[in-house]
């Protein structure tokens, strides 16, 4: 699978859509999810072309991996919900549920998030 150069964040890191932004650099971008599922929902991004959690992984170097992790705990800091506690999600492929073919992590917090009871098949239970 090629990278989509025509997906909807793609589009937000080059600026022809907009989006509710609140932490921009050189490598990342992260923004307000727009159907948000928690009081706070920030999907973050590395600006660079991959498609997903696996392709970030597998492709990026250990300087770019580094930085985005930290930023992503940086942004958690910054609003206010490293001691409160937050989940962070990264949906992987059609099995993951990914809707997005670049790669981005969910941050969601500032409530009591629930827990993962929806997911799977009853099988497994
Ligand atoms: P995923 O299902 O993990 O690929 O997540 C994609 C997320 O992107 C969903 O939570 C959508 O609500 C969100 N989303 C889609 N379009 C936009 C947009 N234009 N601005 C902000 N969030 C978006």
């Amino acid at each position: 699978m090629s990278y989509d150069h025509s997906n909807i964040f793609a589009q937000i890191i080059n600026g022809t859509l907009p989006c509710n932004k609140i932490y921009e650099d050189d490598q990342v971008i992260a923004f307000h999810d727009i159907k948000k599922a928690a009081n706070l929902h920030i999907l973050i991004l590395p600006k660079g072309e991959y498609i997903s959690f696996d392709d970030f992984c597998a492709n990026a170097d250990s300087a770019t991996i580094s930085h985005f992790f930290k930023t992503v705990r940086q942004i958690a800091k910054d609003h206010g919900i490293s001691d409160t506690g937050y989940r962070i999600v990264a949906n992987h492929g059609a099995d993951g549920m990914q809707t997005v073919p670049h790669f981005h992590l969910h941050l969601l917090g500032k409530e009591k998030l629930g827990g993962f009871g929806s997911a799977g098949s009853e099988s497994h239970k």
